[in-house]
């Protein structure tokens, strides 16, 4: 497969505001794109991910849906500068939180704006294959579910086939495990979707795996970057081998630089230490906004969300995650 890497100048045909704090940006951006994938967004000297909430196989238009974050800058940038008819820069959709192939039911379990992807992810299992489907999505209070109408119609469509529980805060309390455990006590077959908050993701997780569902028969989008006094289970450091010495040569627009080898730096501090400026959003294997190609060695990704087999065979690397495993590698970034 080979990956489009720029960023292209794409026109916001509308803009719906789905709450108080999240608006729908439905672009005029002709990219194919798979249920679940995401843009990423540069803007104020920043680089965003935002997931797709449209479907490719429901809806003819392509739309990303964006939350405020408090205190963020590009969130609020958006909410607050963007009108129909502007522009903005994107790179064409990536990501591996997409539907796998199976016969059993899809589970999915998310929070406050990451509905985003599930909503995407919903649609198209619900069009394109017989499966069963089931959300719980918590948010803080009513006013702040995003989708509810959509969702509610999609199960009235489905009926037997989708079901939608919603969990609001001001009323229930956080989620605890057990109300996890008691939601996919039935199911612990299926595919399981999780994506919101890190407290959300971790509880859900660990609650999942708890109930002796295997690591493999969850997918997790990553918003933000863990609190890492929750942890971030999946993650195993011990995994990437130590190096002995070595170098480690970066080529990004037309400069090249070397420098020696330090154990458990990541490709892409070793290309800052060398003086370079990569592209990079999130720095946990999620966005794939720092990718580069291998061009010599091998490195071994401790985490990848975002690159799918035929692109790590192709040499495609998430710098942010790769550490060598060879004396001399060479990663070179498109421009
Ligand atoms: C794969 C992926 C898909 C995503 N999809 C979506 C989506 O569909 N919808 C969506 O709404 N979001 C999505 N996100 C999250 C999104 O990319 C952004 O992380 C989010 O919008 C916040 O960005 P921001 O620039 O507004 O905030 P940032 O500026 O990144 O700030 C984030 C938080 O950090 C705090 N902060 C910032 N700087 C500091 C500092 N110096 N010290 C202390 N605190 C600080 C801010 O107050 C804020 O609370 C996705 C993320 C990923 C990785």
């Amino acid at each position: 497969m080979v990956r489009d890497h720029g960023f292209h100048p794409v026109r916001i045909k509308r803009i719906v505001q789905e709450t108080a704090d999240t608006r729908t940006y439905v672009l005029d951006a002709p990219f194919p794109y798979r249920a679940g994938q995401f843009l990423t967004v540069r803007a104020c000297g920043a680089l965003r991910s935002y997931s797709m909430s449209s479907s490719p196989d429901t809806d003819r238009e392509l739309m990303t849906t964006v939350k405020r974050v408090p205190g963020g800058l590009v969130s609020n940038w958006m909410h607050d500068h963007l009108s129909p008819g502007d522009l903005i820069e994107t790179t064409s959709p990536a990501g591996v939180f997409c539907l796998r192939e199976g016969t059993t039911p899809l589970v999915a379990l998310c929070g406050g704006s990451g509905v985003t992807p599930i909503l995407s992810l919903v649609k198209s299992a619900l069009a394109t294959t017989e499966r069963r489907v089931r959300v719980l999505a918590a948010n803080r209070d009513a006013d702040s579910v995003i989708f509810g109408d959509t969702l509610t119609e999609l199960a009235k469509r489905h009926p037997g086939r989708f079901d939608i529980r919603h969990h609001l805060d001001d009323r229930q309390g956080l989620v605890t495990a057990a109300e996890v455990r008691e939601f996919v006590a039935g199911d612990l077959g299926a595919d399981f979707y999780l994506c919101g908050p890190a407290p959300f993701m971790a509880l859900t997780e660990n609650t999942l795996l708890g109930q002796g569902v295997e690591a493999g028969q969850i997918v997790a989008e990553r918003f933000m970057v863990p609190d890492p006094a929750v942890g971030e289970p999946g993650v195993d450091a011990e995994a990437v081998p130590e190096t002995g010495g070595g170098t480690v040569t970066v080529v990004l627009a037309g400069k090249r630089r070397t420098v020696d080898q330090h154990p458990r730096e990541s490709l892409l501090e070793s290309a800052r230490r060398g003086g370079l400026m990569p592209p990079f959003s999130c720095e946990m294997g999620n966005c794939g906004t720092c990718i580069a190609r291998l061009t010599e060695g091998e490195a071994k990704m401790r985490v990848n969300n975002a690159l799918d087999d035929d692109e790590v065979t192709d040499g495609w690397v998430l710098t942010c995650q790769g550490e060598p495993v060879t004396a001399h590698v060479t990663v070179e970034y498109e421009s």
